[in-house]
């Protein structure tokens, strides 16, 4: 596949899906990382003399159009950003979106409402995404695929879309690859990787993946109280999945066969309840009280996790190790993004509120190696998996 710096697209009409899914409370963008990561392929489709019709999606609606999940905020957002006005008709197809994409200028951009809207987007059946995408096809002249944390779906706008039109990665996805691709290929050693986050039934196929690549594995945040609870440790109320724990036990013992130095945390921050008031209490690992949660990892086990990280030539990390929303149950996390900003070497941070976090906590984009806008889609190219955004790129 061609590389987009090199293609002539004056005069074109480009298709181009990215992810813009961004957090949004009240109407107000909580972290407009996305946006920002978009703005270098839409900027160079511009200055190649395009015009640009923008799908994106937001969240998960599940009935169709509401104020909730629309890209009007998105819209205004990238018009700041991008200093120009952004075309938006709060519609994905349809008489007025075919007529204002087929009237654009040069340099002129039209963003589409969520495509999610559109439960075609989505459909387990082939041929109603096909049909969907020969329909957003028709607006345009060439596809790019830039949308990197979708390209683990396979969606219309993703996976369908690019077979029907001439098409390229733009350079989030190309940046993306290359960094993921580094990581499963040819990681310098020692290779940390720190998961936390809150659930493990997530990440399970990663960790089993990473479990015979890494040399380096710290676990904390939510996940951790299963693998504790699988030592046999009391873990109070502490968030848990019972059915992983056999799993977990296994996991502990490949770590062990593959000679891969596994960090638990040997200190726990614990409180009454899930809430940003609730009086936090530091106790060790073995004296987590019944009616206790544990909401953030101590500092004992954030400053061994922090000496293993700054070793390593190769880091990834994915999941907050607390809270990191609650002031008081934030320290854990900040100590690890601060690790990672000392690796001399590597250091990829993946995952929606990883990144978010670590932007939360203070700290630049330009501290940490790389910041990837993919949370699963990171982590699946890290199991191994031939995604399906990557496979229509000719990138898989
Ligand atoms: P990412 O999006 O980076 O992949 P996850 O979505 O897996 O991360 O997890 C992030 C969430 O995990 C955060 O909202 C955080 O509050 C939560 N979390 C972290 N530690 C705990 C904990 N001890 N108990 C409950 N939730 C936790
Ligand atoms: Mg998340």
């Amino acid at each position: 596949m061609p590389e987009l710096s090199t293609i002539d697209l004056k005069g074109k009409r480009v298709f181009l899906r990215c992810d813009l899914n961004v957090p949004i409370k009240d109407g107000v963008i909580k972290d407009d990382g996305r946006i920002k990561a978009s703005l270098p392929t839409i900027q160079l489709l511009l200055n190649k003399g395009a015009s640009v019709v923008i799908a994106a999606h937001l969240g998960r609606p599940k009935n169709g159009p509401s104020t909730e999940f629309s890209l009007a905020p998105v819209a205004k957002r990238l018009g700041e950003l991008l200093k120009q006005d952004v075309k938006f008709l709060g519609e994905i197809t349809g008489d007025s979106v075919a007529e204002m994409a087929g009237s654009l200028k040069t340099g002129e951009i039209l963003l589409l409402e969520n495509i999610r809207f559109s439960s075609f987007e989505t459909s387990k059946e082939d041929v109603e995404r096909e049909n969907f995408a020969r329909e957003l096809a028709s607006y345009a002249d060439f596809y790019i695929g830039d949308g990197f944390g979708a390209v683990h779906r396979k969606h219309a706008s993703v996976f369908d879309l690019p077979g029907l039109l001439p098409h390229a990665a733009g350079s989030l996805i190309s940046a993306e690859v290359k960094v993921l691709k580094t990581l499963t290929d040819k990681p310098e050693r020692p290779y940390g990787v720190v998961l936390g986050g809150a659930k493990i039934s997530d990440k399970l196929a990663v960790i089993e993946n990473l479990l015979s690549k890494v040399d380096v594995l710290a676990i904390g945040g939510g996940m951790v109280f299963t693998f504790l609870k699988a030592q046999g440790k009391e873990i109070g109320t502490s968030i848990v999945e019972n059915e992983m724990l056999d799993v977990v036990k296994e996991l502990i013992q490949k770590a062990k066969d593959n000679g891969v130095q596994l960090l638990l945390p040997t200190d726990i921050v614990v409180a009454p309840s899930f809430s940003p008031d609730a009086v936090p209490t530091l106790v060790s690992v073995d004296q987590i009280p019944v009616d206790q949660m544990g909401l953030d990892i101590g500092p004992k086990s954030a400053e061994n996790f922090a000496s293993a990280i700054v070793k390593c030539k190769t880091v990834f990390w994915n999941g907050p190790m607390g809270v990191f929303e609650f002031p008081n149950f934030a320290a854990g996390t900040k100590v690890i993004a601060q690790a990672l900003t000392q690796v001399k070497g590597i250091s990829v941070v993946g995952g929606g509120d990883s990144a978010a976090a670590v932007r939360a906590l203070g700290f630049e984009d330009s501290q940490f190696g790389y910041i990837s806008t993919g949370g699963g889609a990171s982590l699946e190219y890290l199991e191994g998996k031939k995604l399906p955004g990557l496979i229509a790129l000719d990138l898989a």
